[in-house]
């Protein structure tokens, strides 16, 4: 077991891409550090970089004590499962297991020992005598997952690995990597373009865009501060409500007018952009997430609280409620020009229905980019 230390990591491409800039990240021994972002950010090439699958072009990384720089791929005591799976077609379950111990010419009787080991963990003992074509997805996700225990490396690299299976079968075995990280304690680092996927499994989560490290920090973080605005906008879901709105100071306190209303921000703010001053008179961006929205007639909002607009569409989720509001103000990052806000609809509570009134109630949780 190791950490994974990534020190100004760099990728430029022979037709000249920058796919990473100066990536520096500090993986700790036993980590599940989660590598997130949309397509193209350059997750996939910092992964087979750590890999030894792809040249680095500035910078180092260091696996455990060794800068692996120079080591190839073979040597790196790291296991990849890719989101192909990349099992051999003519082998069965257990070759295909077994495949890296049989390489390094471990005992046989040992090779099967583990195999039926990790088999067992992965509940796929009764499968060995199969060949790939005739498992189901998540079997084959499972063999993959399967061949990379089996070695106990040091370091897991996971590229995407639940993107061919169905909704249902993904969030299945997402609790199953969860659960067998977490009994290995094997450093992983994971990839996804997925923020549920990412938020759900990271002891950390990094998010990239275009190459560049935009915020690191445990889920939660991420969450409730988001740094900047594309932040704010890729983390959670539904997203956080972004809208433009202009920015007071006033008797000592900041405010921002938004339809039509005057809205008092909490002292939060400050922490988190301490420069404000610079904005006063001008708009800045408001985000509020939808669950610190609520529904007037049940708030006790003080002045400066409430937020008028009445609610044209509620959406029924199930656990959730989703209502939207129409604002006056221009939207971030979306076509909508509404705001959304959601509710738990717990049993003694009536659920909010067209008309409900709004309650910008802005909680410690509000930002202002
Ligand atoms: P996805 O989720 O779509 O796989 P990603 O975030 O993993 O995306 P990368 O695959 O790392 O992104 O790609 C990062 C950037 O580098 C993209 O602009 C991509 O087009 C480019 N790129 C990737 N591989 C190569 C290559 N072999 N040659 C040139 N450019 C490449």
């Amino acid at each position: 077991m190791a950490e994974v230390v990534l020190t100004g990591l760099g990728k430029a491409y022979a037709d000249g891409t920058r796919a990473v800039e100066d990536l520096n990240l500090d993986i700790r021994d036993g980590e599940f550090l989660v590598l997130v972002g949309p397509s193209g950010c350059g997750k996939t090439t910092a992964l087979r970089m750590i890999a030894g699958l792809e040249h680095i072009s500035e910078g180092s990384i260091r696996i455990g004590e060794q800068v692996v720089n120079d080591v190839p791929s073979r040597d790196r005591d790291v296991a990849m499962v890719f989101q192909s799976y990349a099992l051999y077609p003519h082998l069965n379950v257990f070759d295909n297991i077994a495949f890296g111990l049989t390489l390094r010419k471990l005992p046989k009787q040992k090779i099967d020992e583990r195999v039926r080991e990790v088999a067992e963990a992965l509940e796929l003992a009764e499968h060995l005598d199969r060949k790939p074509r005739n498992l189901s997805g998540g079997q084959r996700q499972r063999v993959a997952m399967g061949r990379a225990i089996v070695r106990a490396p040091q370091v897991f690299l996971m590229d995407e690995p639940l993107s061919n299976l169905d909704a249902k079968l993904r969030v299945q075995m997402r609790a199953q990597i969860a659960r067998v990280q977490r009994d290995l304690g094997v450093t992983t680092v994971y990839v996804t373009h997925d923020q549920t996927e990412a938020m759900t499994l990271g002891d950390r989560v990094a998010v990239m865009k275009r190459g560049v490290l935009q915020q690191v920090g445990p889920p939660q973080e991420l969450y409730d501060r988001p740094v900047n605005l594309f932040v704010a906008g890729f983390i959670g879901s539904p997203g956080m409500n972004l809208v433009t709105a202009r920015l007071y100071h006033i008797d000592g306190r900041y405010w921002v007018s938004l339809n039509s209303d005057t809205l008092l921000l909490p002292d939060s703010v400050l922490h988190a952009r301490p420069a404000l001053t610079d904005h006063v008179g001008k708009e800045v961006v408001v985000g509020i997430r939808p669950e610190d929205m609520e529904d007037a007639s049940l708030a006790d909002a003080e002045e400066g609280q409430l937020l008028h607009s009445v609610a044209d569409l509620v959406e029924a989720m199930g656990s959730d409620v989703l209502v939207h509001f129409p604002i006056d103000a221009q939207p971030v990052n979306t076509e909508d020009t509404r705001l959304l806000a959601e509710d738990a609809g717990t049993a003694d509570l009536p659920a909010p229905d067209k008309g409900t009134v709004l309650v910008g109630r802005f909680s410690p949780r509000t930002r202002v980019y």
